[in-house]
């Protein structure tokens, strides 16, 4: 197989997710409707989804040696994505219990990293080779900080462009921001990270504005069913979003844009192309049930855009 052309650091965790009518009291036990298995975590999802959209895809990460280990590397295999995962007798592989109340839909969600919440700098330092010969590098938050700084640092300094997609919500250091070429916060993380409630397009421009003098190359903010906006130091472009039909779910929709973001900026696309790229794939997630499950394939991905250039 091909040396990677995107290299994904991040965590995998095993989704288990129970239906009852109510939650459980604490010291009591209830009879649930249903259970399901399933493989979640955001970078493993965004790392599917590039695969699935197109890319050659290395994921960076740790598992310990169970089954939730083996889950992993199975979804891996057959999404096409190549393990670049270290095995660990002495932890376990991250988990998610995700209660969802049959009767409201709300859920209450543990999520359990593993040895996952163990991913250091040393991690990246072992990869060193693979990050700096892909085109593309691309994280999240869900390991620790220090990890995902090391990532970039390798990344920028081998010239590989560097994406960072700010989830879940939390405030960042400078000196991180200033090693991202690309920046991808939904509403929710854009406020987090500037202090400015985003809910319109006026508003994310406004947060962009704080992020890129910050140092960040450009910046994209999801939003929701109106798309994106991409902003840097000398464009600003509001690119709508698609409709692929009936929303089942939206779980997973920033995943399948990240993942297809990286595909579509290794593949040298323009910005204008690359986020329209990123819309249809996520347009696509959405009228589909689970996260990685709901990844679409590029044949899928290449159809809604045709259609939609049809139709203008
Ligand atoms: P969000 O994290 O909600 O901002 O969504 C990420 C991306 O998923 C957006 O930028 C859109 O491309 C896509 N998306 C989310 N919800 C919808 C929807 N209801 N219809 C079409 N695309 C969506």
């Amino acid at each position: 197989m091909s040396s990677p052309d995107i290299v994904i650091l991040g965590i995998f965790v095993a989704d288990t997710t129970y239906r009852a009518e109510r939650q459980p009291r604490l010291g009591e036990t209830i009879l649930g409707r249903s259970f399901s298995l399933g493989p979640g975590g955001k970078g493993s999802n965004q790392a599917v989804a590039a695969a699935r959209a197109g890319g050659h895809v290395g994921m960076i990460t740790r598992l310990g040696r169970d089954v939730f280990a083996d889950m992993a590397l199975d979804i891996w295999r057959e999404a096409g994505v190549t393990s670049l995962a270290s095995t660990h007798d002495d932890g376990q592989t991250g988990a998610a219990f995700i209660f969802v109340d049959d009767v409201s839909g709300d859920n209450a969600i543990i999520v359990t990293q593993g040895i996952a919440a163990e991913i250091g700098p040393e991690d990246l330092d072992a990869r060193r080779a693979e990050i700096q010969g892909a085109k593309v590098f691309l994280t999240q938050l869900e390991q620790p900080l220090d990890a995902a700084h090391q990532g970039l640092a390798i990344a920028r300094e081998g010239g590989v462009q560097t994406i960072l997609n700010p989830a879940p919500a939390t405030e960042l250091p400078d000196a991180m921001l200033a090693l991202c070429d690309v920046l991808t916060p939904n509403e929710t993380e854009a406020e987090a990270l500037t202090g400015i409630a985003v809910s319109s397009v006026a508003e994310a421009e406004r947060a962009a504005d704080t992020l890129l003098a910050k140092g960040v190359g450009a910046v994209i903010v999801t939003l929701g069913e109106r798309g994106a906006l991409y902003r840097d130091a000398t464009r600003s472009l509001h690119v709508e979003g698609l409709d692929a039909g009936p929303v089942a779910e939206t779980t997973g929709a920033g995943d399948a844009f990240n993942g297809a973001l990286a595909v579509a900026f290794a593949e040298g696309l323009d910005a204008a192309d690359a986020v329209r790229f990123a819309n249809a794939t996520a347009a696509l997630s959405v009228t589909r049930s689970g996260a990685a499950a709901s990844m679409p394939d590029r044949a899928g991905i290449d159809a809604l855009l045709e259609r939609s250039r049809q139709a203008e």
